[in-house]
């Protein structure tokens, strides 16, 4: 069999460059080792934050606008809305500095994207939090940044709508194989698949936390595997402010531990919220997918309680995840070892769901040696 181009792993990132790739009128196939949307990989869990001044960097905040552009697209063309601009509050104690994926002052980066690139926010002090959000049971010396185009991302949709624009135009989809090695052959990229090799012209290489099985032993380690777990909380009835809530993101402390985020409640019902966590367990396949009675307390006792109000701790259902970390927290975006074919991309590090679109799209450009919508520093 052969095909001009494949994406192997059709998570976030993969799915968006499948689109992309898709719109060009070359042969292109789609392979996972499971059937996308699927829940063991990075971009599975009802919601994820969207916001335009991305304080964990400059470049960032242009690849952010390019992918609400493109889902504004895919909304117009199929009606599906994966974007819904809710506003979003970053929160911060205003007694520790906090850093986060990679940026020492996360709200002050932030506010300076925001005036750099003339976002539309306002800041606010704990005064006018209590006001106007009374969910948040913020500290006197608190502030917040507050930005009208944030909000929050379906990624299950995403994923799904930008495989089923694919197929429509013509890429044809592998589910539930896995690719186990990839390599140059005479004519181009040979796939091994176990039980069948299919040849390629080129590869884009989004495997999430498995591209650790087509790296080098000595990068390898240089890419981490940290295990999240999200929490639906039940909301009391007369909380009635989590359903039109801002998503939220709050530093309490100095350790990037210390800090919660959230999302308004989609089904009336419940809240999804989770911390980070940064401890490496390695590989995707060693994840513990368990959820124990311990962590539901240490949760709600250490990041929930005496913090956001509506809730008395009765948990719905949490589920596991995980964020593939690299060193700077930055996304790698690469050319395989040795291979000009093969170009590879990790866009994790916790923050990449919001840039997924601009990814896909700038790994095609890549790809093909194109001028790039957006730049992205390395
Ligand atoms: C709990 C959690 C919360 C997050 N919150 C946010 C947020 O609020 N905002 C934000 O912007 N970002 C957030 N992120 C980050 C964002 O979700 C990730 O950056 C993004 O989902 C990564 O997508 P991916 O395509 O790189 O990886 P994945 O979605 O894991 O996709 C990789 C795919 O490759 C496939 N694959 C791997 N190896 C092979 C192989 N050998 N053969 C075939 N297929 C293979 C896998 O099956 C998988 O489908 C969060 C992440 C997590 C885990």
């Amino acid at each position: 069999m052969k095909y001009d181009l494949a994406v192997v792993g059709l998570g976030a990132i993969g799915a968006a460059a499948l689109f992309q790739l898709s719109k060009r009128g070359v042969s292109v196939l789609g392979i996972d080792q499971f059937n996308p949307p699927h829940q063991y990989g990075s971009s599975h869990g009802e919601s994820r934050i969207t916001r335009l001044a991305v304080g964990e960097g400059r470049d960032y905040v242009a690849l952010a606008m390019r992918s609400h552009q493109i889902w504004e697209e895919i909304y117009s063309k199929t009606g599906k809305q994966i974007y819904y601009p809710t506003g979003g509050i970053l929160l911060d104690s205003g007694v520790h500095a906090w850093g986060k994926h990679g940026t020492k002052s996360f709200l002050d980066q932030t506010i300076s994207y925001a005036n750099d690139f003339k976002i539309i926010h306002e800041l606010a002090d704990s005064k006018t939090i209590k006001a106007r959000f009374p969910q948040f049971l913020v500290e006197k010396t608190s502030k917040a940044y507050l930005e009208k185009s944030a909000g929050y991302l379906l990624p299950e949709l995403a994923i799904a709508t930008q495989l089923e624009l694919a197929k429509e135009n013509g890429a044809v989809i592998l589910p539930n194989t896995k690719v186990k090695s990839i390599q140059k052959s005479p004519t181009g990229i040979d796939l091994d698949l176990g039980e069948e090799r299919i040849e390629v012209g080129k590869v884009i290489l989004t495997a999430g936390g498995w591209i650790k099985d087509f790296l080098p032993e000595e990068t390898s380690p240089s890419f981490k595997i940290c295990r999240q777990v999200l929490h639906w909380l039940e909301s009391e009835k007369e909380a009635k402010h989590w359903k039109d809530s801002p998503v939220f993101m709050w530093g309490f402390g100095s350790q990037p531990e210390d800090f919660l985020y959230g999302f308004p409640s989609l089904d009336g019902e419940t809240v999804k919220m989770a911390s980070e966590s940064f401890v490496d367990c390695g590989h995707p396949d060693l994840l513990d997918r368990t959820v124990t009675e311990e962590e539901l307390l240490d949760f709600w006792k250490n990041k929930v309680q005496g913090r956001v109000h509506g809730f008395s701790g009765k948990f719905r259902k949490s589920e596991v995840c995980f964020y593939t970390v690299t060193q700077d927290a930055r996304f790698k975006v690469d050319f395989l070892d040795g291979l000009d074919e093969v170009l590879m991309a990790s866009a994790c590090s916790g923050h990449g769901f919001k840039h997924s679109a601009a990814i896909g799209e700038h790994l095609v450009e890549k790809l093909f040696g194109e001028d790039l919508t957006v730049t992205l520093e390395s």
